[in-house]
């Protein structure tokens, strides 16, 4: 549709960064223009809205899930968590330690940031092999929460990671954009 096609268009493919041999998808100029930031916080804000879609909570996964998952919270006057590295957050926290491409990564989430059967909305910037996701839902259930659904601005799905969060994950997921 056209916002998509709008928004896909304001993405920057960046060749050879972070490592030779990847294109990265800079979405750092959907955030910059405040008419295009607009149009993808909205197109977040009118799904979850309805009375059905609507959750308890937006989790959001470090640090550009940060980024829209605040705004989005705001608009729906929901609160915020955020899903953080490890070795960030002060207080008690539960771990997930996930593997990448070489070696692992662990995230974190407070203890008391979300409670037993809230609703969670979980949110990234891009989904790719999964795995950040996949922890970030880990972590919630581990404190009882229900996740909903994720949310992200773009999927790789040749990477296969999206198949796998619905599939063995069994986690619905909503993106706006893809990339090949
Ligand atoms: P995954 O865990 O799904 O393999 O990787 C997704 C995570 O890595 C997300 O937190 C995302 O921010 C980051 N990431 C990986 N590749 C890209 C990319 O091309 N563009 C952006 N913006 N983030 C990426």
């Amino acid at each position: 549709s056209s916002v998509h096609d709008y928004l896909r268009e304001h993405i920057r493919t960046v060749p050879n960064w972070p490592a030779p041999g990847v294109q990265f998808r800079d979405i750092t100029p959907l955030l910059q223009d405040p008419k295009v930031f607009r149009v993808l916080i909205d197109a977040f804000v009118h799904r979850y809205m309805d009375k059905a879609m609507r959750p308890d909570v937006v989790a959001g996964l470090d640090a550009r899930g940060f980024i829209i998952g605040s705004v989005i919270a705001y608009e729906l006057g929901v609160g915020f968590v955020p899903i953080r590295k490890k070795g960030k957050l002060p207080f008690t926290t539960v771990e997930e330690t996930y593997e990448l491409e070489y070696g692992s990564a662990t995230v974190e989430l407070h203890t008391d940031a979300v409670r037993p059967g809230d609703k969670v909305l979980l949110i990234d910037d891009l989904i790719a092999t999964g795995g950040t996701m996949m922890a970030g839902k880990k972590l919630l259930e581990k404190l009882g929460a229900t996740v909903m659904e994720g949310a992200a601005i773009v999927d790789l799905p040749e990477l296969g990671g999206s198949t796998l969060l619905q599939t063995v994950g069994q986690l619905p997921l909503f993106t706006l954009v893809d990339f090949a």
